[in-house]
Parts: C-alpha cells; structure tokens; sequence
C-alpha cells in the first residue's frame, strides 16, 4: 500500500493505493522479512497529511512490523533466516554521533524512521538493518505483537522520561494504542501508582477503568488530585494546558506526540503562569524511539505476558483503518495481516 501525494485524509479518504511491486533484495548488513502483521499508528496520519512529511515520495508507509526473515545481505548472519523478528520506528542513525554513543539515537540527526524516510510493513516484503530487527517474544501472536512495536516502545520511552517511582501519581491524558499498554506497564512495575485518564470519549474512558484506572474524566476536567507526571498522546494543544494545571508541584508533563495540529494552537493562550508552570513544572517532549527502548520494552513485555487489544485488518483495507484512526474510533490498536 503506497502513498503517492499527501493530503487531508478526511477529504480524501483512500490516500495509499494497492500496488504490485518486485521483492526488494536486503543491501550489505540489511536482512528480507517476509511482513505477517504491520500496526496502524497515529504518525501514519501526520505522514499522509504532512506534519512530518516523507522527504521522498512515493514510499510505502508502516513502522510496526511482525516479519519472518527470509535472506539475510551481506555480512549479516545466515543463522538468522527464519528469525521472527519485529521492526520499529527507528530504521537507522549515524552510529558515530554523540547521541549515537550513548544509546540516544532516537536524537541523531541522521535518525531515519522506518516507512517515512524508508519504506515500511504496509507491504508483504520489506529490507532493513539487520541491527534494527528484533526478536519477538514467542508467546506473541503476529498481529498481537505489531502494537508493542512502536505505541509500546515509544509508551515504555514516555514511561522511562516521566522519572516516576512506584507510588507516585500518573495521569494519561488522550487513551489510545500507546497509553493503554503504559496503564498495563504501569500496573506490572509501579503497582502502588495510582492511574488517571483523561479522555474525550466515553468508550476510552470505560476501557481506561475496565484496565485498573481509578479515576477516568474528559480531556478539561480537574482531576481529584495533583499529579506527580502526565503522560499527553492527544494530538493537540488543549490537553496540554489542562494537563499543567492538574500537576503537582515539581510535576513532569511528557509529551509522547510527534507532532501537533495547529487547529486549537490559540488555546495556548490561556496558559497562566502561576496556574500551569509555576512550582517548577516541566514539561518534556518524546522524540522517536532508541534501539534499547525496542530491546527493554519487548523484554518487559514477554516477563508481564501483555496481550494488547487490538482490531484487524486485511493489508488492502490500510484505508479504511487510516480514516477510522483519524475519526477517533479506536478501542486498542489497529493492526494489519498480510498474508
Ligand atoms: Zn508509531
Ligand atoms: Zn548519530
């Protein structure tokens, strides 16, 4: 499924077409995977409408990918071909760069995203770093272990950035693919944590309770009490002014958003100051993922057995999943099988 120009997808609903492409051949250090299973994430639909616009078009979209590696390139390991194997957001880096050396390089300014600066999982094959290809716990079905690649590892990022301890209170505001697998981290590592959700819709805020949250209320409500960090999934601004004024003194704001629309910005005008920054509140930004957050993540996630919910669907139907995302229906994550 090729994305050929970018537009608004509520304008154009079938923004990737089905095309028939030769099996691409794995280059030095890269392996083949034979794509089972490719997540449908919200970054999809910045990519398509450009808010983080693919620097080369066409490209194949998809950057949660559950594959079999079939042919290994050059100077990689042949005992890999058969490996289950798992492909996230992060495709590539310098490798050289300060960031790079210290396990940053989510932040390398040669950071290349898999199915926007290279072609991605929306696809029955697809080439990557052999080093950027991760075994996937076996108790895993293939479309149930897809989200755990990105809304899981870029959540357990988002996670690692609040700095909470176990006891601490924990707000999640916006309750999609990723925050539902941080409220199940959250449950696993920080059980006295006490969890609040913030959330627009009433099915999220239901599901958010069904999950073990002890309080659940829409996107402007106070919560009962201050909280120590906030984690924002919401692709907009009036959640982050109403997250800063429910945080506690000394409180974090962690913002796991690659970007965000410009359609409510003017509500950043109500930020007061003693309201929402003063005691000495924070607020941080989640850029990408690192090869150790795929590495820990999918590590934590075989020890707490998470089984995400998710909803299928068959590859050619990435439209419909992309324009039911974008509409905000969503109950877990969407997932597509690619036989
Ligand atoms: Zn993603
Ligand atoms: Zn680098």
């Amino acid at each position: 499924m090729i994305l050929n120009s970018l537009c608004d997808i509520r304008e154009n609903p079938e923004p990737l077409t089905l095309e028939q492409l030769p099996v691409p051949e794995p280059g030095p250090g890269e392996v083949l995977l034979k794509v089972l299973a490719c997540g449908v994430c919200h970054t999809e639909l910045d990519e398509i409408e450009g808010r983080t616009a693919p620097p080369v078009l066409p490209v194949i979209p998809g950057h949660e990918v559950v594959g079999r590696i079939v042919k290994a390139g050059a100077d990689v390991e042949s005992g890999r071909i058969g490996e289950r194997a798992g492909v996230g957001w992060f495709y590539s880096s310098c490798g050289h760069c300060r960031y790079c050396s210290d396990k940053n390089e989510n932040l390398c300014s040669e950071f290349k995203a898999t199915g926007r600066d290279a072609d991605g999982g929306y696809a029955e094959y697809i080439t990557v770093p052999a080093s950027s290809a991760f075994p996937v716990p076996d108790y895993l079905g293939d479309t149930q272990a897809a989200p755990l690649l990105c809304a899981g590892a870029i959540g357990y990022r988002s996670l690692r950035l609040t700095g909470i301890k176990n006891g601490d209170s924990l707000g999640l505001t916006g309750f999609g693919g990723s925050a539902h697998l941080v409220l199940k981290m959250v449950k696993f590592r920080y059980p006295d944590t006490e969890v609040f959700v913030f959330a627009r819709n009433p099915s999220e805020r239901e599901f958010a309770t069904e999950l073990g949250a002890v309080w659940t209320g829409d996107t402007a409500e106070e919560s009962p009490v201050r909280l120590n960090s906030i984690v924002d999934t919401t692709p907009v601004w009036k959640p982050v002014v109403e997250a800063m004024r429910n945080l506690a003194p000394g409180g974090r704001l962690v913002i796991n958003a690659i970007r965000k629309e410009s359609a409510d910005l003017d509500y950043l005008l109500r930020i007061s100051y003693p309201e929402h920054l003063w005691m000495e509140k924070e607020i941080k930004s989640v850029a990408n993922v690192s090869r150790r957050d795929i590495t820990e993540f999918l590590q934590l996630a075989g020890e707490m057995r998470i089984q995400p919910e998710i909803e299928e669907y068959p590859l050619e139907n990435a439209n419909q999943a992309l324009t039911e995302l974008r509409r905000g229906n969503v109950r877990g994550a969407k997932v597509l099988h690619i036989k």
